[in-house]
């Protein structure tokens, strides 16, 4: 019998993050001050995150980034995650590819977010904070970040969007049972979400709120420091471990990726498991493909426009060169929750304009109907959000089917889908939906962007 899952010792757990962005012949463009427009120093953002990942974010010269010890001993408590060969899925299909995924869903809380959350959080304790704030969408990074602050002994508030909150209430009590506060953004809490709700009442919420919200929060507590789950180069960097451990575990399976695949949300998992191969694609020794999944009713990367944009709602953050579809785009209430945002980060839109990743869009419908075929042949339930990188894979591996390639497929399994189950039973009975956008909807919100780059 031919091996299934592959897993690494604990002394192969990585110990290096990989920045990319030290490889890069381009380099992406300097995120700006808002108010003078000067390109941002680690020092701009130590009033809002940890000095460590400040550091992080504008780092362009350090390739590998040491893990500290602490972070690693927690990564043993799930690290390695299984490569899976997904021998039912290519069964079911009838595609001559090979499958592979990288099963992040094994992390004690379903997800690929705690390889950031424990990184953050370790840094935060380090430097004497006691208390931090974030968002959260579908509730995948709270819960990440829940599990984190506990671990390292710090107060954590979520506000958690609008829509997931009620969507998802169990997601909730996760973070609640780690002893986090969570709050539905928008709220009466802060200036920003008051703004909000006095001109929306009924606004279901968006990550850009929801993190208008905790950056405030952060900005006027004394020693607080705000999160982020996504979207960051600091965060992207973390989940590196996932692209380091995938690669030694093709190697185990004697096979290199012919492409790569991922959800999108800010772009995390996905630069966390392509840019170690990427790396590869850098020096010329190999030609690998990387797709980025993303949903069809908030598709930065597909018809975003390439500019300078705020990283939430209200304007805290500083000005990120991205693919973005403006920070007041409000997307439609699709269940992947954790891909509703504005955005792409900002080394992944570099890579897509310079056509070193592609990306696509998935309906809604077409996740589902990926999700229950994954289900049926692999036995795990997919995140909804994972379920658009596995819709991607499917369409890749049915093209191998008409042309007989035999082409080596490897996605990111991000998250597992048991918390989401309200989503699959509205599947079930027929009652979700795809969500369409006029180009006119685009081009309103993008229009109101200020042209920073000419
Ligand atoms: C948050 C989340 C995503 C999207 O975030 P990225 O930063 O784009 O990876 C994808 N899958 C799961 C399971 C998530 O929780």
């Amino acid at each position: 019998m031919e091996q299934k899952r592959y897993l690494l010792p604990e002394s192969e757990i990585p110990t290096h993050w990989y920045n990319i962005v030290a490889e890069l012949k381009n380099k992406p463009l300097p995120p700006l001050n808002p108010q003078t427009k000067k390109p941002l120093s680690p020092e701009d953002l130590y009033p809002i995150f940890a000095k460590a990942v400040s550091q992080q974010e504008l780092d362009s010269t350090h390739a590998w980034i040491e893990i500290p010890e602490k972070v690693r001993e927690m990564y043993r408590n799930y690290r390695s995650t299984p490569l899976v060969r997904a021998y039912g899925l290519e069964k079911a299909l009838g595609t001559p590819a090979h499958i592979y995924f990288k099963n992040e869903s094994v992390s004690p809380v379903g997800s690929h977010k705690l390889n950031s959350a424990i990184a953050q959080a370790y840094y935060c304790k380090q430097e004497g904070i006691t208390n931090i704030t974030t968002e959260t969408g579908a509730g995948q990074w709270g819960a990440a970040l829940s599990y984190a602050a506990k671990a390292f002994d710090l107060e954590l508030a979520v506000y958690m969007v609008k829509v997931s909150y009620h969507q998802k209430p169990y997601r909730r009590s996760i973070m609640q049972t780690y002893g986090a506060q969570v709050i539905a953004s928008p709220s009466m809490s802060t200036k920003a979400g008051r703004k909000i709700l006095t001109e929306h009442p009924n606004y279901q919420g968006s990550l850009g709120t929801a993190i208008s919200e905790a950056v405030e929060l952060a900005m006027s507590t004394p020693n607080c420091k705000y999160t982020l789950g996504s979207v960051l180069n600091h965060v992207t960097l973390h989940q590196t471990v996932i692209g380091q451990e995938a690669e030694k575990q093709m190697a185990l399976a004697g096979e290199y990726p012919d492409i790569v695949i991922a959800c999108f949300g800010g772009g995390s998992n996905f630069g966390g498991i392509s840019f170690p191969f990427m790396r590869h694609n850098i020096s010329g020794e190999k030609n690998t493909r990387f797709i980025a999944a993303e949903p069809s009713s908030c598709p930065k990367l597909t018809r975003g426009v390439f500019q300078y944009d705020f990283g939430d709602e209200a304007g805290y953050t500083p000005l990120l060169p991205m693919f973005t579809l403006g920070h007041n785009f409000a997307p439609a209430n699709i269940h992947a929750g954790g891909l509703r945002y504005h955005g792409a980060g900002v080394i992944v839109s570099q890579l897509l304009k310079d056509k070193m990743m592609e990306g696509v869009d998935i309906p809604q419908l077409e996740a589902f109907d990926a999700a229950k075929i994954f289900a049926e042949s692999e036995g795990i339930i997919p995140a909804p959000e994972s379920s658009h990188a596995i819709a991607a894979t499917i369409r890749e591996a049915l093209k191998c089917k008409e042309t007989g390639e035999e082409k080596v497929i490897l996605f990111c399994l991000s998250g597992h889908g048991l918390i989401d189950m309200t989503a699959y039973e509205q599947y079930l009975a027929g009652d979700l939906m795809n969500y369409s956008l006029s180009d006119e909807e685009i081009e309103k919100n993008v229009s109101e962007l200020e042209k920073i780059i000419k």
